[in-house]
């Protein structure tokens, strides 16, 4: 199937147009661009992650906005879901019925994959498209510590639920969550991993043996830091 595309693109008469385009595009996570998306209690700007997006305004490269799948999937950009779910989760905790609630989370986990990879198919073929006709995608962005962006680095809410003595998370923190405390958990709860989105989206490039720029931009760490080494990485000027 894939070979057909490329033999039928090799055989496709080419338009041959002179525009001002770069050629060059980058990838990034929906709250890059929107911190409105992100979820409650954890989003650190008014707007975008300004310093990063402006290096690449700077740099001439055009931005592709990925979808907020956990707006999609987990109640809207108020994750009614998961702030339904959460609660529930948490006071389980060492109780009989634990592995019931266990069991329901894994069912709706795998909903959750299930629309990521459907999701990351559709990116991932418009990379190709990109790709096939010339253009360069100098990488693609993700948010470490998200269950559902990150790239080296992720949670996982039933675990964290598991260790919230560890952790020191209240149901009040889940109920009414503040940044400067949503930042202390993440930072201990964080794990090794990419999250459900970026690990469908990272699977299906190797389908299409796209070898391809894939990164976490980590929101907890100072900002020119993070942005120099995103600018080294993709070899860019800040
Ligand atoms: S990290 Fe991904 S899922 Fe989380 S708010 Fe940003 S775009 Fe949405």
């Amino acid at each position: 199937m894939e070979k057909d595309i490329m033999n039928r693109r090799k055989n496709d008469r080419k338009i041959n147009f002179k525009d001002n385009r770069g050629r060059k595009i980058v990838y990034v996570s929906c709250c890059l661009l929107n911190q409105n998306a992100q979820s409650p209690g954890i989003a650190g700007r008014k707007g975008a992650f300004n310093e990063l997006i402006q290096m690449f305004l700077d740099n001439d490269i055009g931005i592709e906005q990925l979808p907020c799948m956990e707006c999609r999937l987990w109640g809207g950009v108020s994750r009614k879901t998961i702030h339904t779910f959460q609660p529930l989760v948490l006071n389980s905790v060492g109780r009989a019925w634990f592995p019931f609630v266990e069991f329901c989370s894994n069912i709706e986990t795998g909903k959750t994959k299930r629309a990521c990879r459907k999701e990351a198919k559709k990116v991932v073929k418009r990379i190709q498209d990109y790709v096939m006709e010339g253009y360069t995608i100098i990488g693609i962005l993700g948010v470490n510590g998200s269950p559902t962006c990150g790239v080296t680095k992720t949670l996982n809410y039933i675990d964290m639920a598991k260790n919230k003595n560890k952790l020191d998370i209240t149901l009040q923190d889940l109920m009414n969550p503040q940044l400067e405390k949503m930042i202390e958990i993440e930072q201990k709860a964080r794990i090794n991993g990419s999250g459900f989105f970026f690990s469908a989206l990272i699977d299906e490039l190797k389908r299409r043996k796209l070898d391809l720029t894939v990164e976490g931009i980590d929101l907890l760490s100072k900002p020119q830091e993070e942005v120099e080494r995103i600018a080294d990485l993709l070899g860019m000027k800040v």
